[in-house]
């Protein structure tokens, strides 16, 4: 060979586990088994970059030929068998795999080598005229189908016609010379579908194979599938050529899978079936009831004795949970498949755990091995695991819960079901913007199309609702307000129960429990010990070990955005050390709206003053509620951030109240006078309109009153012997200068409050960065701010220039379809864009005002992938929703491991075949 050729067939011998990228999953996994002398068929694998370089010039590298012969006589002189040879013919399994598993992508085609005269061969060397025939008729429908194309239909129909003319039910009564028969039928529908026959020369078949294997990279499933699952579409797959081994040959042999622990439940202990006498996916299509590995064991305890050593020595040396295929061939154990085994969010941490006490991982890797998405999966509330259930159909786990509702098919019935007080649960076939009313009043959302990233699923998950998506085995008429899968009819107001974690659908209703996660961190772990079973506890142990660890090794803080004392409560009980974001805008609705309407509208200075006067001590008594509830803890407390407008009256009706009175010759003054400032405060685009500290400049002592209220609590706090550490945020800056002004009015109310109340207070005044002009001029906003905060949602907005409630549920599902996003830039920090403006902010803010404290107060301080990011920039810390507060706690623990969040593909359901 041309020594400066690129290697692209490598023997099972030559590769490693850590070869995924070149060898696939599937192929570095077989070479890995091999190295550690386990028994695995020999065979070769030939690489993602062959497959790349066929996908890129439409034909295959010319090195290719020559070292799949070499691989190929390599393997024969092995096990001293030719393929396809008339005597004793080697057959081969040509395989698929890419670097991360795939449904959608080739079916694996068995039995390569078989023609017409060496099925002849193999009829001697078994000593089993059933089973070669039987092989050959397998080979010649799957090669039929997955490489030539043809309808499988057509086989299909063949082979039941044949037992229809035997009479018999099952293909395993169809006798040696039946099958023959059928080879024949077979090669016929060949000829007749593609004007060929079934290639007889065994390389040709096992080229084909190879090729075709490649092109499956590219199939409209295949690349459904890798959109949904956001991975890469360059990265082409391997193909594995095994020699056959087989299960098929009488009672001694036979198939089956095992997972070295329960992926379901993470209990300790193997796990598996088996099925005697059968092949390949005869275990996982269900044809016959499987075996437990109890009952294997006593079937072959010889067998049962060598896989099992053989699953502790590859957890061993996998130090993790390990999927197993096994094939028995006469007794004989070989291994056809490993992989790091997934598995439920419940296993994940368990198992990790459990990892770590036998010694085999750090508490290090154990936090690596668990992610954020999993821990916030724990926390919903959940179908109690008790209940009796019957399935209806599966998709995709678009945004998780667990919801129950009754179904309805259109928007406008689920607008007013809602409205009279029933749980509805909109099922579509997909969905559009016109159905966001319904969406909202929605408790769940189950669609037959489209994936995570549908319309349906981008949605849902902004509104933080349940969804399952993509079920496609459900037939939605909403024109006949019906659905149907596997036979079961569902009507307009039947109930259904959707668990957005599993994807799982359930017809009725289904009991849910809350969390015992939640309430682990709302109570204590003594707590919910008490409360729960078991295995449950295992989990909740896991939880708080794993969650603690993460504490110990994370260098950002985690708070919360929390508005009210209650909140704040809940908030340090997840473990938020602070609040991020206080909003405060809710103190000036209710009862206190008339005042703040009093402020807009007054005429004269007096009068305004009046007003604000009147909201200085409930606000005063709001912030001392807060501070008592964070004690000890920064509080960042937000001055006030929407247009005004928003704390007015309705601009339409007080029209409507102001014309007919008029009509009626009943005019009222006071009206007539707030129509007129509702006009004035009226805007086309409040979201860039006069609001945060354009509202602080322009509505004299608006924001002083904020600041003195603040300042008058936390006096008040430390004169009762507490600890408040009060941080005032002004919104919205673009510029230092408007900063400083507010600053100086700021200062000046501090010294006032600090002087008239005899306490010796420290308030640091910050800034909320939250448009591109304060970012790409924070060396200048530094000068005035103490700290900044970086409020994501809105600086995302301002960076794309798009408004999220415009624009979310009109066009975000087609933008993720064609690929402008891979993850909607509100759920996850755009890094490229939003994020380069974190980072320079954060970078010369600190050039100008060394250790400048610096925050994230957006959604995106609870979503993981953003949390490496902010490690990364260096934030100081993260605030998000209490809810999400435990889940940024872990990934603050991960993103220090420098482990990047899962890949999506990593974390879906539990395959148990
Ligand atoms: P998948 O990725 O869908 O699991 P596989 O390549 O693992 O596809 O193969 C499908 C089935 O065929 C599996 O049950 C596997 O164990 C079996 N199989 C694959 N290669 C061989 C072989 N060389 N001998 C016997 N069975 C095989
Ligand atoms: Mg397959
Ligand atoms: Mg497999």
């Amino acid at each position: 060979m041309n020594p400066s050729a690129k290697k692209l067939v490598y023997h099972f011998s030559e590769g490693d586990k850590d070869q995924k990228d070149l060898l696939g999953g599937k192929g570095a996994n077989l070479a890995e088994m091999t190295r550690l002398g386990l028994p695995v068929p020999p065979g070769f694998t030939i690489t993602t970059e062959a497959c790349r370089h066929y996908l890129e010039q439409g034909r295959e590298p010319d090195q290719l030929r020559v070292q799949v012969t070499m691989a190929l006589r390599r393997l024969e002189d092995e096990v001293g068998r030719r393929l396809g040879d008339s005597t004793d013919p080697l057959l081969v399994s040509v395989r698929s795999g890419a670097r991360y598993s795939m449904p959608g992508m080739m079916e694996t085609v068995l039995n390569v080598g078989l023609n017409d005269r060496s099925v002849l061969g193999l009829v001697k060397a078994s000593g089993d005229e059933r089973f070669a025939w039987d092989s050959y008729r397998r080979l010649i429908q799957m090669f039929g189908k997955t490489v030539l194309g043809v309808d499988g239909e057509a086989f299909a129909s063949a082979l039941d016609a044949a037992k229809a003319r035997k009479g018999v039910e099952t293909d395993v009564e169809l006798e040696a010379t039946d099958l023959q028969a059928l080879v024949e039928e077979f090669k016929q529908i060949i000829v007749s579908h593609t004007g060929e026959e079934f290639p007889q020369e065994p390389r040709r078949q096992l080229d084909l194979a190879t090729r075709s294997v490649f092109d499956s990279w590219n199939t409209d499933r295949a690349r459904l599938y890798r959109r949904r699952e956001r991975i890469p579409h360059d990265l082409g797959t391997a193909v594995n050529v095994c020699t056959m081994v087989f299960g098929n040959l009488g009672a001694t042999s036979g198939t089956g899978v095992c997972f070295t622990r329960d992926p379901a439940t993470g209990k300790p202990g193997v796990y598996g079936d088996y099925l005697a006498n059968a092949q390949g996916e005869d275990v996982v299509s269900g044809i016959r009831n499987t075996l437990s590995l109890d009952d294997f064991a006593e079937l072959d305890p010889d067998s049962y004795k060598q896989l099992t050593s053989i699953m502790r020595r590859l957890e061993t040396h996998y130090r993790d949970l390990c999927d197993i295929e096994f094939t028995v061939e006469r007794g004989k154990l070989w291994m056809l498949q490993t992989r790091v085994g997934k598995r439920t969010a419940a296993a994940a941490f368990r198992i990790a755990t459990q990892l770590v006490d036998e010694h085999l991982i750090t508490l290090d890797e154990a936090l690596e091995r668990v992610t954020g998405a999993q821990l916030a999966q724990l926390m919903f509330p959940q179908f109690d695991a008790d209940a009796e259930r019957t399935l209806l159909t599966k998709g995709m786990a678009a945004s998780p819960g667990a919801a129950v509702g009754r179904v309805v098919f259109d928007s406008a019935t689920a607008v007013k079901w809602q409205a009279r007080g029933e749980r509805v649960l909109l099922v579509r076939k997909e969905t559009n913007p016109e159905d966001l009313e319904g969406m909202i009043a929605a408790t769940g959302i189950l669609t037959s199309r489209g994936g995570k990233t549908s319309h349906a699923a981008v949605v849902a998950r902004g509104m933080g609702k349940t969804a399952v998506c993509g079920a496609e085995s459900l037939e939605v008429d909403a024109a006949g307000l019906v659905a149907t899968a596997g036979g079961v009819t569902v009507k307009e107001g039947d109930v259904l129960s959707i668990d957005g974690s599993t994807g799982e659908v359930f017809v009725g209703e289904l009991a849910v429990v809350p969390s015992p996660v939640v309430l682990y961190l709302e109570e204590g772990l003594d707590v919910a010990l008490a409360k729960v079973d078991e295995g449950t506890a295992d989990v909740v142990r896991a939880v708080d070990r794993l969650l603690t660890h993460a504490d110990g090794v994370r260098r950002l803080r985690v708070r919360a955005n929390a508005d009210t004392g209650a909140d704040a409560d809940r908030a340090r009980r997840m473990g938020a050390e602070g609040i991020g974001l206080c909003r405060t805008e809710h103190m000036f609705l209710g009862e206190r709206r008339p005042l703040i309407e009093r402020v807009v509208l007054a005429d004269t200075a007096e009068e305004r003053e009046a007003a604000l006067a009147e909201l200085v001590t409930p606000q005063t008594e709001d912030f001392v509620e807060l501070l008592t509830a964070m004690d000890g803890l920064p509080t960042t407390i937000r001055l006030l951030d929407p247009p005004l407008h928003e704390f007015l009256p309705d601009r339409a009706e007080l029209m409507v109240k102001v014309a007919v009175a008029k009509e009626r010759g009943e005019e009222n003054a006071d009206d007539e006078r707030l129509l007129a400032a509702v006009e004035r405060l009226h805007e086309s685009n409040p979201m860039l309109g006069l609001r945060g500290v354009r509202l602080g400049l322009t509505v004299p002592g608006l924001f002083a009153l904020q600041v003195r209220a603040v300042a008058q609590a936390a006096a008040r706090r430390v004169k009762a012997g507490g600890d408040p550490r009060p941080e005032i945020m002004v919104p919205l800056v673009g510029s230092v200068m408007e900063l400083h002004l507010i600053r100086d009015e700021a200062d000046a109310i501090l010294a006032e409050v600090r002087e008239s109340e005899g306490v010796d207070l420290h308030i640091p005044i910050g800034t909320m960065v939250e448009l591109p002009r304060a970012a790409l001029t924070a060396y200048r906003v530094a000068e005035a701010a103490d700290f900044f905060s970086f409020g994501t949602n809105d600086l995302t907005q301002t960076t794309w220039g798009f408004s999220r409630d415009d624009v979310e549920a009109a066009f975000f599902a087609a933008y993720l379809d064609k690929g402008v996003f891979t993850v909607s830039p509100f759920e996850s920090l755009d890094v490229d864009g939003v994020g380069r403006l974190v980072d320079i902010a954060t970078r010369e803010g600190r050039a100008t005002r060394p250790g400048l404290k610096v925050g994230i107060c957006g959604e995106h301080g609870g979503d993981p992938e953003s949390i490496h990011f902010f490690h990364r920039t260096d934030v100081d810390y993260v605030s998000c929703s209490p809810f999400r507060v435990p889940v940024a706690r872990l990934e603050a623990g991960r993103a220090v491991l420098g482990q990047p969040e899962a890949h999506a593909s990593d974390d879906d359901e539990i395959e148990k075949g």
